[in-house]
């Protein structure tokens, strides 16, 4: 049997044998046999829980039940010990191994287990430290809210407050426990115990955030901003608690004050400020009542007014002690502004420019030497020659020292205006005509020259004249009390001629030594306070107002009252018709941005603010309004008296083109009145006499005096239709006069005026050396040469002329018809513009029929 060796040694090859091998001869028919080599597998044995397997070197696989049922072995426990089978006994058998082996096993687990207790315990009890600490720290948080909360409300709240802090209380004692701290002792093996080893991770969270709430599941709830409240008040839950308490206390609070609309309010007693005159309604307000119930109350002291009426300080004491407030009186000084009071320092004073007035009677030149003085010549075409617009400009003399002229017409017309401007008036010039004497206005300015203890300069005009004779004048001066250097007096004489320019300088020295006497002074660096001089309304710029700075700066943008009106400085414009920023001491400028036209006299003062701008204004508004009820009553009286007495009644409507005519015009008018025949004013303004002034008159049956200004369109229409009196001046004296007379029943011929055509300025050329000429288009009537004619820019008369020359096509001719075109040249006027309306007129003296 050679072939069994052979066989044998194709045994299956491997590393190490798996399976058990055997032999298995196998015999075949005719006696063939074959040897197979038979595999036997051993079968896998799946081990139970807690067995180990059995070792290999263990030739049979019979496993030792372990000594303990083990539990269920623990992740880190997993991990491979080192392996104590190299010190392994020798002679030691499989059994004793596989027993051995396992309770090493069992040992390092419980080993690493009690190592992961103990960290698991260490931390657990950092956990329960911070815990602790967090919620002492909440508790400091709510005490210092509750704190808070309890000073913020009243008594009532505070206990609410207290109820809730003390309800919130154990919540945080509890909170620890209820946190569900780990006791180490209770657990054995929960070293990766998932709630607990994350908690010291959260509550870093909440310390970052500054303290929120534990509760892991409000988490979303946390996102809102950090806020004081939030911060002082880690429980969400309570913090809602808190405001909804604070809410309340502050409502109680609001109630108890009388804030609340459920219960009764109680009532409140208030200091009201009372002036010396006050509307029901603005008393209304500062007692917090309503005004119907004050005038129910007034209703029951038998006293009919409505809500907008004003009632005087006693009548006002009594409604605010009827309603249980108290009064506080004040008077006029502590509301309107007291510039007498507010005096400037002496060391604060600079020298100012002296501010001077020219005065005189008519006609004496004081025009012409105004002109003279600033170099310009304005008089020529003047209506009447006179000055009718109160203008002021400052010159420069040689010396360099700065005059102020105040242009105030010498009229007795204007008396109230001069005697305004003489406030402001350091010096008066007065000027008296060498060729023509002390007149009758001479005589007033000595008077209101007097009056005011302004010094005087006396200048004696037209010396050019050879009927000059100045010492005349100076010797019938002494009969009024004015005794000039001449005449051994105190009083300087200039001996001047105002169309040949001498004396000027002579004049200005006079002026310059009398204000170094008087010694002018005004502080500069401070809010201004200045006088109108004059106001209108102009068309394109509003209410203008001509101020002469007392003292202070004036600025633009600079907020102020005058009269009663209150304003901000828009513009400033010099006598040169410049705009300037600012305006200093006797600068005579044009102020533009008031709230309406203001009255020649009236005090400009720059104030603080807006508001205190209006309240002056409102207050100085009532005061008027008070006045005028005040004397409605008197009006009354006279009206009854005048019925009684048999008086006479010459009622007129009065339309000028400046403020300061209507005023001189007005006083002038009452000035003639006699005891037998009084002049009444119905209605007195400033601007072009309109439709409503033409129905007033027509009315009434009075004739429309109108100063330099005309009828519009539309009035002109009604003035025709309903036979309205026109009384057209354009100087004041002419006025009084007539008026005077008409009233004196000395009644000349009756002065009749027939428009017979009118014509629209197209163009203006030059005509000759000096004059100019204007381009007419006819529009109604027809244009003759010789007349009269008139020329106004918007309703206001330009001036009063007739018409020298009159060309169609080069020609010269006598007449011109509506619809053509033509060229005039106006006599002693330049001042031609286009769009400027041309009235041509015939003037026929009739004898006069009375009326009254
Ligand atoms: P006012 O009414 O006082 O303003 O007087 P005006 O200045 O209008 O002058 C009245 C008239 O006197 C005008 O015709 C002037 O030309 C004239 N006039 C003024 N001053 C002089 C002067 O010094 N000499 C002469 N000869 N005439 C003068």
């Amino acid at each position: 049997m050679s072939d069994e060796p052979e066989k044998r040694t194709r045994k299956p090859l491997g590393l190490k044998r798996p399976v058990d091998a055997g032999e298995v001869k196998q015999t075949f028919s005719h006696g063939r046999t074959n040897k197979v080599a038979v595999e036997v597998k051993r079968r896998r044995k799946l081990l139970k829980p807690g067995e180990t397997p059995a070792p290999e070197a263990a030739p049979e696989p019979t496993p030792a039940p372990a000594p303990e049922p083990a539990p269920e072995p623990a992740p880190v426990a997993k991990k491979p010990e080192p392996k104590p089978a190299a010190k392994a006994p020798a002679g030691e058998t499989p059994q004793e191994r596989v027993a051995r082996l396992q309770r090493e096993a069992e040992e390092a687990r419980l080993k690493m287990a009690e190592e992961a207790r103990k960290r698991d315990d260490e931390k657990a009890k950092q956990a329960a430290i911070n815990e602790k600490q967090r919620a002492e720290e909440n508790r400091k948080a709510e005490e210092e809210a509750t704190k808070r909360a309890a000073e913020e409300a009243e008594a009532a709240a505070k206990a609410e407050a207290e109820a809730e802090v003390a309800a919130q209380e154990p919540a945080v004692e509890e909170e620890p426990a209820a946190k569900g701290t780990p006791t180490p002792a209770a657990r054995k093996f929960t070293p990766v115990a998932r709630p607990e080893p994350k908690r010291p991770e959260k509550k870093k969270k909440k310390e970052d955030k500054g303290g929120q709430s534990q509760d892991g599941g409000k988490d979303k709830r946390r996102s809102g901003k950090l806020t004081v409240t939030k911060a002082l008040n880690e429980d969400e839950g309570r913090r809602a608690r808190s405001l909804a308490a604070l809410k309340r206390a502050r409502e109680k609070e609001r109630r108890m004050q009388g804030g609340g609309s459920s219960k009764p309010r109680e009532k409140q007693v208030r200091d009201v400020i009372v002036p010396e005159a006050i509307t029901v309604g603005e008393l209304a307000k500062r007692m917090g009542e309503k005004g119907a119930d004050l005038v129910k109350e007034l209703f029951n002291l038998d006293m009919m007014v409505t809500v907008n009426q004003t009632i005087d300080q006693d009548t006002a004491e009594l409604l605010v002690e009827q309603f249980g407030h108290n009064i506080e009186k004040v008077s006029e000084a502590d509301v309107d502004i007291q510039t007498e009071e507010d005096v400037d320092p002496a060391e604060t004073l600079k020298e100012r420019p002296p501010v001077v007035t020219i005065m005189g009677h008519v006609d004496h030149g004081k025009t012409s030497l105004l002109d003279a003085l600033r170099g310009a010549n304005v008089t020529k075409g003047e209506a009447g020659g006179i000055t009718q617009h109160i203008g002021s400009y400052q010159i420069t003399a040689k010396n360099k020292q700065k005059i102020t002229f105040l242009d105030t017409p010498g009229h007795a017309a204007f008396s109230e205006m001069r005697q305004r401007g003489a406030n402001v008036t350091d010096i008066v010039v007065l000027v008296v005509a060498a060729d023509d004497g002390i007149m009758p206005q001479t005589i007033e300015a000595i008077n209101h020259t007097k009056a005011a203890g302004v010094p005087m300069i006396v200048a004696i005009n037209k010396m050019d004249k050879p009927e000059a004779n100045p010492d005349n004048i100076r010797s019938r001066l002494l009969e009024h009390e004015v005794i000039v250097e001449a005449m051994s007096g105190e009083v300087q004489d200039v001996e001047v001629s105002a169309t040949k320019g001498t004396g000027l300088d002579e004049l200005i020295e006079a002026i310059t030594l009398q204000a170094e006497l008087l010694e002018l002074k005004a502080r500069p660096d401070r809010d201004a306070d200045a006088t109108v001089i004059e106001a209108q309304l102009d068309k394109g710029r509003g209410p203008v107002a001509t101020v002469l700075v007392t003292r202070g700066t004036l600025k633009r943008g600079d907020t102020f009252v005058v009269g009663t009106k209150s304003g901000r400085v828009r513009a400033i414009v010099n006598d040169a018709g410049k705009q300037i920023k600012e305006a200093g001491p006797s600068m005579p400028v044009e102020v533009l941005g008031l709230g309406g036209v203001p009255a020649a006299g009236d005090q400009l003062t720059v104030v603080e603010d807006e508001q205190r701008a209006r309240e002056v204004a409102a207050y100085r508004q009532e005061k008027a309004t008070e006045q005028r009820t005040a004397l409605a009553p008197t009006s009354f009286d006279t009206m009854f008296n005048n019925m009684a007495s048999n008086v006479i009644e010459w009622p007129v409507l009065v339309k000028a083109d400046v403020q300061g005519s209507v005023q001189a015009i007005v006083t002038a008018l009452h000035n003639i009145s006699t005891d037998d025949i009084k002049v009444r004013v119905l209605h007195a303004g400033v601007g072009a006499i309109t439709e409503s002034d033409v129905t007033l008159a027509a009315a009434s049956n009075a004739p429309i005096i109108g100063f330099n200004v005309r009828p519009n369109a539309k009035a002109r229409d009604l003035v025709k239709r309903d036979g309205v009196r026109m009384m057209y001046y354009d100087v004041i004296y002419h006025l009084t006069e007539e008026v005077a007379k008409e009233m004196a029943g000395e009644l000349g011929p009756e002065r009749i005026e027939t428009v017979v055509g009118r014509a629209e300025v197209k163009e203006v050329f030059k005509s000759g050396k000096r004059d100019k000429a204007a381009g007419l288009l006819v529009v109604d009537g027809v244009i003759r040469k010789g007349l009269f004619a008139r020329l106004t820019r918007e309703d206001v008369i330009v001036s009063a002329t007739t018409i020298a020359s009159l060309r169609r096509f080069k020609d010269d001719v006598d007449e011109v018809r509506s619809g053509l075109e033509c060229g005039v040249v106006l006599e002693d006027t330049n001042d031609i513009k286009p769009g400027d309306q041309l009235e041509v007129f015939e003037v026929e003296e009739r004898e006069r029929t009375l009326e009254y």
